[in-house]
């Protein structure tokens, strides 16, 4: 995939795309981060990376998703 820049182009209407970071705790300690790029003109989302963060303890553990 071409990419300008830092922000890619959207695929679909050619609009500029915004790189965002997500994150919403859950219940017992999980937390889910996702970096996405999101569309500024038809709101188009491509999730680039997906991780959940684990407290364990002392710990903590990261799982990539994707
Ligand atoms: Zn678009």
């Amino acid at each position: 995939m071409l990419r300008k820049g830092s922000d890619g182009i959207c695929t679909k209407c050619g609009g500029k795309m915004v790189t965002l970071m997500e994150s919403e705790s859950n219940v017992n300690g999980f937390k889910h981060v996702r970096y996405v790029s999101k569309c500024r003109s038809c709101n188009d989302v491509n999730v680039i990376e997906e991780l959940i963060i684990r407290r364990r303890g002392q710990h903590v553990e990261i799982m990539v998703k994707k």
